[in-house]
């Protein structure tokens, strides 16, 4: 398939992106890595009139701590994550890089167009929901910080408004014992069910967790039933595994050509299962 005809403009720097977002209007879109806006206008999913290239915009591709957190500019590579010494405590970030697609994608997609576009089971947006990250917008109204929280709105849509780019996402705390994981039907693909979790133990036991999953609704989501239900449990297998099942026992995931929605709930139990473990150790 090739895509419907449309002007190409290659931004210098962010300043100039803008300006071109706004004389372009809102039918024209930023163009960051392509790997998920190029196949969609490939597939004529997507008819921009206009892409604004992110290519030249070197100010947003870094990893710079900030406190106790982590900042990391909107054109930073999945494969920039997956390959950098980070400060301690942020190890899931680059563990759960290495889920994203394939080398070739890794290497020119990018964290600030995977949150934009917003997929439900993309490993960014289900971290951003987990460690409560902190998306930053550059737009006609100056800048702005949205909460991961409230970001994404359910399928492919987010709160970024026409006009708006994605400059930065800040993980505000480090995570020593976080673990992501996922089930796909094919390697590289997105998965079917993706899962995070975030422990905090003391003494052999589970004294708060937080979880998020993407594949069980419209937009990557925190899981507080089976947060609740992993508070006080031991680090044991056996425990986590109840933990699991009797926290999604109220889910009610979407089905679709690849699986119903029970498979995906007891999916979604089987991967909590592995994170606790992993988070745990
Ligand atoms: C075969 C295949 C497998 C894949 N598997 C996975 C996977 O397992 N997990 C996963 O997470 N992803 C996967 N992807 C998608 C990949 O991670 C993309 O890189 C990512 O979704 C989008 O990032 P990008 O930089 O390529 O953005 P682009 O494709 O350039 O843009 C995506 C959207 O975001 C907008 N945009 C881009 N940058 C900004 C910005 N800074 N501010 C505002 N809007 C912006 C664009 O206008 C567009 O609407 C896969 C892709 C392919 C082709």
């Amino acid at each position: 398939m090739k895509p419907a005809s449309y002007e190409y403009h290659r931004a210098h720097d962010l300043e100039h992106a803008l300006e071109l977002l706004g004389e372009l209007g809102e039918d024209a879109k930023p163009l960051a890595g392509g790997q998920s806006l190029v196949p969609m206008m490939n597939f004529r999913l997507a008819r921009p009139s206009a892409l604004i290239d992110l290519a030249r915009l070197d100010e947003l591709r870094y990893l710079r701590p900030v406190g106790d957190g982590l900042r990391i500019g909107a054109l930073t590579t999945h494969r920039t994550v997956e390959t950098a010494t980070l400060p301690g405590g942020f190890g899931v970030l680059s563990r759960a890089a290495r889920w994203i697609g394939h080398y070739p994608i890794r290497s020119r997609g990018t964290i600030g167009g995977s949150l934009a576009h917003g997929d439900a089971t993309a490993e960014w947006c289900v971290l951003a929901v987990l460690l409560d990250a902190r998306i930053v917008l550059r737009g006609p109204r100056g800048q702005r910080t949205v909460p991961a929280a409230e970001f994404f709105h359910g399928f492919l849509s987010t709160a970024a408004e026409p006009g708006e780019l994605i400059t930065e996402v800040v993980f505000p705390s480090p995570a020593p014992r976080a673990a992501l994981t996922e089930f796909a039907q094919r390697q590289g693909d997105f998965g079917l069910v993706v899962v995070a979790v975030a422990l905090e133990t003391e003494g052999g036991h589970c004294r708060a967790a937080r979880v998020a999953a993407g594949g069980v609704g419209s937009a990557a989501q925190r899981l507080p039933a089976v947060e609740q239900a992993l508070a006080g449990a031991e680090l044991t297998e056996r425990a986590f595994a109840e933990a699991a099942r009797a926290g999604v026992a109220e889910l009610e995931p979407p089905e679709d050509i690849h699986a119903s929605a029970g498979y995906r709930r007891t999916l979604t139990a089987t991967l909590l299962r592995r994170a606790c473990l992993e988070a745990g150790a």
